[in-house]
């Protein structure tokens, strides 16, 4: 039986970080839910203040910085909120094909994009098409706010740059080269809500050609112990045609690069061929994106 827990609900980020503050390591935030509360129930978490995040003021929606053409997303906005978004549709399909398939609806109503982050499982479907765009994310806690790159802010399953009390406040994706595509499939044995077997996202942004890559991102989920991206493989692509024959290389360099290894979900062999197979098959999906969306939109 999971023990009772006293309930805080700061207005702001001074009051949730002061409230963390007095209790410490008694002290959890909570945003959605989804995640902590189960932890809860497990016995894995076992706090005697749970500080809401939920009620601090800020975006219930992404939005772009028309001065600097930057996408902000705030960290308690939840995943239903960026499948709705039709900016989040129409130029970052990476991020819109990964939400719309986390959970189901009820979750996606109440867990949060930060929470997604927070809680960094290497299956966390919301941590790569944002590493694939770039993003960065901002950090507020005792000492102000911080900036840190994504793609760095995973240490581990479970594990962040997140010092105690700190608390993401929001997530900047930087403008868009032209000529760009991007996708995200989510791997599983079966249709129904389960944790991926393979998380694999790709951006392609394109020469004026509309041949030659200009700008390449893989990134790949469930392939290591944290989200990661296949550097060798997108060093490969730059600067080459984006060719059937390329991408199947590139999925085969990030195949090698990929640190996978056996579960209950699926052997490491397998899931190597997997990477291979599904990195040509999102890098294709970015060319049709870019074919379709016209050169100059994206
Ligand atoms: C049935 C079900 C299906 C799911 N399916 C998927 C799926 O397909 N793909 C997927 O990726 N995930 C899935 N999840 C996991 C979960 O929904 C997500 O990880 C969710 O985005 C977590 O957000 P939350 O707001 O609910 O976080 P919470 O549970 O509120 O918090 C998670 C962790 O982050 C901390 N935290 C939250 N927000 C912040 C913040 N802004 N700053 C600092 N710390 C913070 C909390 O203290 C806690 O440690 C599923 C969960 C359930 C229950």
């Amino acid at each position: 039986m999971p023990k009772t827990f006293t309930y805080l609900v700061p207005k702001t980020l001074d009051e949730a970080i002061s409230l963390h503050e007095s209790h410490r390591e008694q002290a959890a935030y909570i945003a959605g839910g989804t995640d902590v509360l189960l932890k809860i129930r497990e016995g894995k978490l076992q706090p005697d203040y749970l500080i809401s995040l939920k009620h601090i003021l800020g975006q219930d929606r992404p939005i772009v910085n028309p001065d600097t053409d930057e996408l902000y997303i705030g960290a308690f906005v939840t995943h239903r909120a960026i499948e709705k978004s039709a900016l989040v549709r129409q130029r970052y399909p990476v991020l819109h094909d990964a939400v719309k398939n986390i959970g189901s609806v009820q979750v996606r109503n109440v867990a949060t994009i930060g929470g997604n982050l927070v809680n960094a499982v290497p299956s966390a479907d919301g941590a790569i098409p944002l590493i694939v765009l770039d993003a960065t994310v901002n950090i507020y806690g005792t000492k102000g706010m911080r900036s840190v790159d994504l793609v760095h802010f995973f240490l581990g399953p479970g594990q962040t740059v997140l010092e105690k009390g700190e608390i993401l406040t929001e997530i900047v994706v930087p403008p868009l080269p032209p000529r760009t595509g991007s996708a995200y499939v989510k791997f599983g044995r079966r249709k129904a809500m389960e944790l991926p077997l393979l998380g694999v996202g790709v951006l392609v942004s394109l020469e004026e050609d509309m041949r030659t890559c200009a700008k390449v991102r893989i990134g790949l989920g469930v392939a290591a112990p944290t989200p990661m991206r296949a550097f060798g493989a997108e060093r490969f692509l730059k600067g080459k045609p984006v060719t059937e024959e390329n991408l199947a290389e590139a999925g085969s360099i990030a195949a090698e690069e990929a640190r996978v290894r056996d579960s209950i979900r699926g052997v490491a062999w397998y899931r190597r061929e997997l990477v291979g197979v599904l990195v040509r098959r999102m890098g294709a999906k970015c060319m049709e994106r870019i074919k379709q969306t016209g050169a100059d939109t994206l």
